[in-house]
C-alpha cells in the first residue's frame, strides 16, 4: 500500500527514460500486446485489455510462476478462490479498517492525489501536481476496496467486496486444504488471479491499475522457523526474475522501514525493478506472522491452528507471503527485453524475451506464398503446434517477416523453401544471433525443443 518509488540514502533517483517507456508502449499497441480498454469509447480510466500477444505473454508469466511455485515443489498446493467476498472476511483481515490510502483534494482544480505521493517543493510547500495550487485539503483516509451488492436489492445485508488481494482466499481455506491434502507446515497454498483496488492515482501504464492480476503464495511455517523461510523466499523470488532474463543490476531488494510496514507484517522486503520511470515494486515478501489465521479464527469461531503430533504441540502457523503482480511483472519483462540493434546495416527492434515467456516460440515461414510450398509448410506447423505455441506467416518478404517476429520476441523462425521439397529439411533462424542452420524435418521437433530449453 505504500506505492512510492524509494531511493536509499546517498542514492539519487535514476535518470528517467521516457523514450524507452514510449517505445515499449508503442510496440505493445502496434503489435497487439496491450490495448487501452474500451478504446472505441475513448478509453476507460487506466484500464487495459491484453491483446493476442499480450494474453500469451501474461499467461506465460503466470505459468512460469506456477511452474516454479507449485509444479516443481511438493510442499505447495494450488487454489482458485472467489473474487467476491462477504464483509466478514475483510473485517477480520483488517482491510475494512486499514486498507486505505491518504487522499488530498486540490480545492483549485478538484483533482485528487495520494498524500504520500506528494513531496514538498523547494518553497517547502506541497503543490498540486496538476495546477500547482497549494490549496489542498487535509489528508483523509480513502478505502481502496470496491464495494458492490449481491442479489437484486442493494441493502446492507447484501454488501460484498471485490478482493483487493488473493491472500485472504488462502487463509479462509486453510482448514479445508489442511484436511484434504494432509500437508503439514512447512507448506504453502498458491493462487493466481485478479484483484481490484480503487487506486486514487493509477498510472505508469499497467504498473498501477485498478484491476490487475496477482500471483501469491501463503507459506505456513512453525513460528520459530519464520525468519529462515523469509530469507529462503526472498532468495527464491529474486532468482526467479533473474532466471527469466531480468538483468541483476536492474533488480534490488529493499527492506521496508518500520513505519512503512503493513498492519500484519513483522518484516517485509520488496523486490524492485528499475522501470524507465524509476525503481518500482514487483513483489513484496512479508512475514505476516499468525495475524491472519488468528484474526479469522477469532471472527469465524473456527480453529485455524495445527496439531503437530510428533511434538505433541498445537500452534497457529506463521505465514511467509511472497506476493507478486503478474501484470506488473509482465511489464518489467517487456521493458527489460526491449532492445534495438543493427542487422546487415538495417536497424531492428528485438524483444529478447526468455523463451519460456515469448508469446510465440516458433514462427513457421514458407519462403514464398507459392502454392507448392504451402502443404509442406502446413505439415511443419502441424508437427510443432501440438507442443508449442506457433505463428504462421506467409505475407511479405522473408526479411520483413523475420523483423516482425524479432519485434515480438519469437525465439526461432523455421523457414520452408523450395529445396525443402527435395531434401525434407528446413532452416532454423535464431532471434538473438540471427544464425541459420539447416535441419531435417524428422529431427525438427527435438532440435526446436532443445534450443528453446538451452
Ligand atoms: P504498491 O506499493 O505499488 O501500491 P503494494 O505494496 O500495495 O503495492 P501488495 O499489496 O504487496 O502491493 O501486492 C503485491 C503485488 O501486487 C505488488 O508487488 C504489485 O506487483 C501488485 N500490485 C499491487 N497493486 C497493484 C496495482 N494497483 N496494479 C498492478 N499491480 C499491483
Amino acid at each position: 500500500m505504500s506505492g512510492r518509488l524509494h531511493y536509499p540514502a546517498g542514492m539519487s533517483a535514476p535518470e528517467p527514460d521516457p523514450q524507452r517507456m514510449e517505445a515499449v508502449v508503442a510496440l505493445c499497441k502496434r503489435r497487439g500486446f496491450v490495448f487501452p480498454s474500451a478504446e472505441i469509447y475513448g478509453g476507460f480510466r487506466s484500464t487495459y485489455d491484453y491483446g493476442p500477444l499480450g494474453v500469451q505473454l501474461l499467461r506465460n508469466v503466470k505459468e512460469a510462476w506456477w511452474r516454479s511455485m507449485v509444479q516443481l515443489r511438493d510442499d505447495v498446493v494450488g487454489l482458485d478462490a472467489a473474487i467476491l467476498g462477504p464483509p466478514d472476511i475483510w473485517r477480520a483481515s483488517g482491510h475494512l479498517a486499514t486498507f486505505t490510502d491518504p487522499l488530498v483534494d486540490c480545492r483549485s482544480c478538484q483533482q485528487r492525489w495520494r498524500a504520500d505521493h506528494l513531496e514538498p517543493a523547494e518553497d517547502g510547500k506541497v503543490h498540486c501536481p496538476s495546477c500547482g495550487s497549494t490549496d489542498l485539503t487535509e489528508p483523509r483516509d480513502f478505502n481502496l476496496m470496491f464495494k458492490t451488492h449481491t442479489g437484486p436489492v442493494a441493502e446492507e445485508g447484501s454488501v460484498a467486496y471485490l478482493r483487493p488481494e488473493t491472500a485472504q482466499g488462502m487463509f479462509v481455506n486453510f482448514k479445508n486444504v489442511l484436511q484434504t491434502t494432509r500437508k503439514k507446515p512447512p507448506f504453502g497454498i498458491a493462487q493466481v488471479g485478479k484483484s481490484f483496488r480503487n487506486e486514487i492515482t493509477p498510472g505508469n501504464y499497467v504498473f498501477r491499475t485498478r484491476e490487475f492480476e496477482q500471483m501469491e503464495l501463503e507459506f505456513f511455517v512453525p513460528p520459530a522457523d519464520a525468519p529462515k523461510w523469509f530469507d529462503h523466499w526472498v532468495d527464491e523470488r529474486h532468482r526467479w526474475y533473474v532466471d527469466l532474463g531480468i538483468p541483476e543490476d536492474q533488480l534490488r531488494i529493499r527492506p521496508h522501514d518500520p513505519e512503512e510496514l503493513s498492519h500484519y507484517s513483522a518484516g517485509t522486503s520488496d523486490i524492485e525493478f528499475l522501470f524507465p520511470f524509476g525503481w518500482g515494486e514487483l513483489e513484496g515478501i512479508a512475514n505476516r506472522t499468525d495475524f491472519d489465521l488468528k484474526a479469522h479464527a477469532a471472527a469465524s469461531g473456527e480453529s485455524l491452528d495445527y496439531f503437530d503430533q510428533a511434538a505433541n504441540e498445537r500452534y497457529v502457523p506463521y505465514v511467509i507471503e511472497p506476493a507478486a503482480g503478474a501484470t506488473r511483472s509482465m511489464m518489467a519483462f517487456l521493458v527489460a527485453a526491449y532492445d534495438t540493434d543493427e542487422i546487415g546495416g538495417e536497424a531492428r527492434t528485438v524483444l529478447r524475451l526468455h523463451p519460456r515467456l515469448a508469446p510465440y516460440k516458433v514462427a513457421v515461414l514458407p519462403l514464398s506464398k507459392k502454392e507448392a510450398l504451402t502443404p509442406l509448410a502446413r505439415e511443419v506447423l502441424g508437427l510443432l503446434q501440438p507442443r508449442l505455441v506457433c505463428d504462421y506467416d506467409d505475407t511479405q518478404s522473408i526479411g520483413r517477416r523475420y523483423r516482425r517476429q524479432d519485434e515480438v520476441g519469437t525465439p526461432l523462425c523455421v523457414t520452408v523453401d523450395f529445396d525443402s521439397l527435395e531434401d525434407r529439411a528446413v532452416t532454423i533462424r535464431d532471434r538473438d544471433t540471427t544464425e541459420q542452420v539447416r535441419v531435417p524435418i524428422d529431427a525438427l521437433g527435438k532440435e526446436v525443443v532443445d534450443r528453446l530449453a538451452g
